[in-house]
Formats: structure tokens, C-alpha cells, sequence
């Protein structure tokens, strides 16, 4: 692999909540290449959201990175300065979040919106940015673009407008995208044309993408290597085609049964996993995945298993069953 554009290292994230702390993210570390697709997953409440939004100093007040640095260009993004860390944002990394009618000012168009970024960071006239926002749209396939800039956010579907967020997100041409369920609110077709599209175009700029999803049946087409995550740990790691060939952690088997396949028999109920998502404020010892694994054994209950290779391009955190 080459060098990777962003790594994470050891990352621990902790919130203030009303019964105490809590560690959200628990030693994460992951990476991500130029032109590469990464993909993490796992249940709601796994640490997918705030690994990404400790990546641009997002998190809200109760929040803080308590471990662990984030290089990103050989600066450690954890301990920017707030206005530095503010320049990266939308110009070398992009967000694109779950709901994009939250994300966009219902009151201003659609064409202000798109061209106020690169008319900021590129410091190009109000007309050639402006422009530039009908091609973008375009670009994202948003039929009669030009005239379309016009248009406030609630005269676009659902669809067009997570279109519109991918355009502003790649205004600026950055080097890595983090989209965060991106689709997780529109349906089934809408869902594989969107990530058809953030795919091309990120391949095409050669920008690395992180896909957050907790939905393992969508990342087989897009990703390239998938982080598993539970209970803020990454359990499982592997390039994707790796992943599906033969999971080697307990809860990635879980996920997997729980796809739906096309070919299915109809009527037959899809397995789900047996038991409680964990809950961070009263995590059992030893793993974290204990209460719910049908193969746990001593040394589960009593240890985290780390993070291991068990080939060049696999690692799990498990203390093993077969
Ligand atoms: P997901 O994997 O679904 O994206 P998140 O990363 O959003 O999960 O959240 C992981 C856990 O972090 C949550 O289950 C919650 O316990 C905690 N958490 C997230 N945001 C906050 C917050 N603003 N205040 C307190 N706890 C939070
Ligand atoms: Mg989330």
C-alpha cells in the first residue's frame, strides 16, 4: 500500500454524560490511500460518527479526543489550531452527512449554496463561481442544472439533494471525503445511483473516500477495505473481497447473515444478531462482543483481544473459535 493520506492512530474519544463518562472510541486506528475506498461498519452507537467527526475537530462540547493523533499531510489534525483545521475543511477533506436537508439553508438557493464555497476558498468572482456551481450539478446529473440553481433546497427530492451536497463536497476538488450514511434515508435504486456517483468521482479526482455505513450489503460494490466496528473498537479489517470471502470475527458473521439477498427464499426470516448493541456505560470485561458470541470462551471474559494480522491484508480483535 502506499503511503496513506490519513491515519488514525490509537484514537480514544470520551463524552461527559449525566451518568459519568463514557468512551465512545476505544483505540481506533485506521487508514486510507489516494484513490482508495474505505469502508466502516457496524450497528448504530458503534463509534462510526464521531471517529469521523474527530477527524475536523466536529465533536460537540461533551466530547474529546482523549488519545491518539490523526495525521493527515504530516500535521496531526487532533491538536490543529481551530482556524488552521478550518481551512482544511471543505478544501482538502469534505463531509457529506446522512441528511442533507439539515445540511443545506432552506431559505437560500440552491445555486447560492453551491458556488458560496468555491467562491471563498477559491477566491474566484461571485459570476465564475457561480458557474462553476452549474457545472457541479451537472455533473452530479441534476437534469436542466443551470436552470435548476434557482430552486430552493425543498424544490429537489431527498435524491437530488444528497446530489447537491456530493457537489458542494467536491467543489473544491479535495483529497479525501468522508460520507457518513449518505444514503441511509432514500430508497433502494436512489441509494446505488448516489453511490455510483460519489464513487466516480471520487475515483476521477483520485481522492480517497471514507464510506461510514451500518449496512455491510452496500459496501461490497464500493469499498476497497472495510474496518468493522463494535463498541468503538475496530474488531475486524480486511480488504473487502477478503471480508466476504471469509469473515474471521464473530459479529462480521453476524452482519453478514443479516443481508438480504436478492435470490432469497421468500418467507424465510433473516438471521439477526442475538441480544443487546452494547451499551458503552456498562461494558462487560474482557471483549466487548462477550454476551453476545456463541463461541466465547475463559479468556474472552477476562481480556479486550487486540487487534491482530492473521494474513498480510486481515486483522481481527478476537481471541479465536475455530
Ligand atoms: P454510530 O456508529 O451510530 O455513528 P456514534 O459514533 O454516533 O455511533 O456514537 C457512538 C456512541 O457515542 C453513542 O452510542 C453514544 O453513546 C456516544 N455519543 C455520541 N455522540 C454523543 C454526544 N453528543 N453526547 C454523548 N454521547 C455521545
Ligand atoms: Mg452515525
Amino acid at each position: 500500500m502506499s503511503n496513506p493520506l490519513l491515519s488514525i492512530e490509537d484514537l480514544s474519544v470520551e463524552f461527559r454524560t449525566e451518568d459519568g463518562e463514557i468512551q465512545a472510541v476505544d483505540g481506533v486506528s485506521l487508514s486510507v490511500s489516494e484513490g482508495e475506498t474505505l469502508a466502516i461498519v457496524g450497528e448504530s452507537g458503534s463509534g462510526k460518527s464521531v471517529t469521523a467527526l474527530s477527524i475536523l475537530q466536529l465533536l460537540d462540547e461533551a466530547g474529546r479526543v482523549s488519545a491518539g493523533k490523526i495525521m493527515f499531510g504530516g500535521v496531526d489534525l487532533v491538536s490543529l489550531p481551530v482556524d488552521e483545521i478550518r481551512k482544511i475543511r471543505g478544501e482538502q477533506i469534505a463531509m457529506i452527512f446522512q441528511e442533507p436537508m439539515s445540511s443545506l439553508n432552506p431559505v437560500l438557493t440552491i445555486g447560492r449554496q453551491v458556488a458560496e464555497p468555491i467562491w471563498l476558498h477559491r477566491k474566484e468572482s461571485w459570476k465564475a463561481a457561480y458557474e462553476q456551481a452549474g457545472t457541479l450539478l451537472k455533473n452530479v446529473s441534476i437534469p436542466d442544472a443551470t436552470d435548476r440553481l434557482n430552486d430552493y433546497p425543498h424544490q429537489f427530492s431527498g435524491g437530488m439533494r444528497q446530489r447537491v451536497m456530493i457537489a458542494m463536497a467536491l467543489a473544491c476538488q479535495p483529497k479525501l471525503i468522508i460520507a457518513d450514511e449518505p444514503t441511509t434515508a432514500l430508497d433502494v435504486t436512489v441509494q446505488a445511483q448516489i453511490l455510483d456517483l460519489l464513487k466516480d468521482l471520487t475515483k476521477s479526482l483520485n481522492s480517497a473516500l471514507i464510506l461510514i455505513t451500518h449496512d455491510l450489503g452496500v459496501v461490497a460494490r464500493y469499498a476497497d477495505r472495510v474496518a468493522v466496528m463494535y463498541a468503538g473498537r475496530v474488531v475486524e479489517q480486511a480488504t473487502a473481497s477478503n471480508l466476504y470471502k471469509s469473515p474471521r470475527h464473530p459479529y462480521t458473521k453476524g452482519l453478514m447473515d443479516s443481508i438480504p439477498t436478492l435470490g432469497g427464499e421468500p418467507g424465510v426470516r433473516l438471521k439477526t444478531i442475538e441480544g443487546q448493541p452494547a451499551d458503552l456505560g456498562d461494558l462487560p470485561l474482557g471483549c466487548s462482543f462477550n454476551p453476545r458470541c456463541p463461541y466465547s470462551h475463559d479468556a474472552c471474559f477476562s481480556t479486550k483481544p487486540p487487534l491482530e494480522k492473521i494474513t498480510a491484508d486481515h486483522e481481527r480483535a478476537c481471541f479465536g473459535y475455530e
